[in-house]
């Protein structure tokens, strides 16, 4: 499932393709259909991200909201776009570019009150200004464990699996340590971590933990699980060690037991 580094990337890549134009919206597969009349000749102003959230807002005040869930996928064509490929939800036609979107588990018009209900149920996103004091507020009164309270949307908007094994693995910390027991500067290092790490994937368009001297290449060339520190790993790639799984809020989580001792 696309974490919170991918909406925002994908929000800004799409803004580039589509925003000030008039847009054709259509829903080949026909379950959109009805909602892409709604929107299907306005303006498109611009594509926000929140948490895994994307919002595209036209000059009617209408927005398309879309969460990728896990099958999500958009596809980038030209203009005019080939046959639908699979079920596509919605496709949104612009001046040179077409998006299709297959698979979303959600993908609706809204006005902007009901947008702002979406966003009165997530904790702050590192990438869109969100604060740290609000994260702060709600894990120090939970009893919950780190690695289970790093994947709860209402916490820190953005975070998915791969986020979470990777930024306690960056911060040195045991993913059963309790919310209320993690101490404060322990926190501060983890919402750092946090921000610099979905910094990187929003720049790169993909989730990089490793430094170019771990790679052993520029970190723009790293594929696949090379990427990651200890996510879906059998070694750790800082020292080595084996990684081992604990299943934790129902999703296996990676750790390093030799680097993960704060607890
Ligand atoms: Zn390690």
């Amino acid at each position: 499932m696309p974490e919170g580094h991918k909406t925002h990337f994908f929000a800004r890549e799409h803004s580039q393709l589509l925003a000030g134009q008039v847009l054709k919206v259509t829903s080949p597969q026909g379950r959109f259909r009805g909602d892409a009349r709604k929107v299907s000749g306005k303006i498109l102003a611009q594509v926000t991200a929140l948490g895994k959230h994307m919002f595209y807002e036209f000059d009617s005040g209408q927005i398309i909201h879309i969460h990728l869930g896990r099958y999500g996928k958009f596809r980038n064509l030209a203009c005019p776009p080939p046959a639908p490929v699979g079920q596509v939800r919605l496709r949104m036609i612009g001046d040179e570019n077409t998006i299709d979107l297959n698979g979303p588990t959600t993908c609706r018009v809204i006005d902007d009150e009901l947008r702002q209900q979406v966003a009165n149920k997530l904790g702050p996103d590192p990438l869109a200004g969100g604060r740290k004091a609000d994260a702060w507020e709600k894990i120090q009164k939970s009893k919950k464990p780190i690695g289970a309270i790093l994947l709860d949307q209402s916490v820190i908007a953005g975070i998915g699996n791969i986020f979470r094994a990777e930024i306690l693995h960056d911060v040195g910390l045991s993913p059963d340590i309790r919310g209320c027991d993690l101490p404060r500067a322990k926190f501060d290092q983890l919402w750092r971590s946090t921000r610099r790490l979905m910094k990187v994937g929003l720049k790169y368009g993909k989730i990089v933990t490793v430094t170019a001297k771990q790679a052993g290449m520029p970190i723009a060339k790293v594929q696949g699980k090379e990427r990651f520190c200890v996510y879906g790993r059998k070694n750790c790639a800082v020292c080595d060690h084996p990684v081992d799984t604990i299943e934790l809020a129902s999703r296996k989580l990676y750790r390093c037991p030799s680097c993960q001792k704060v607890r």
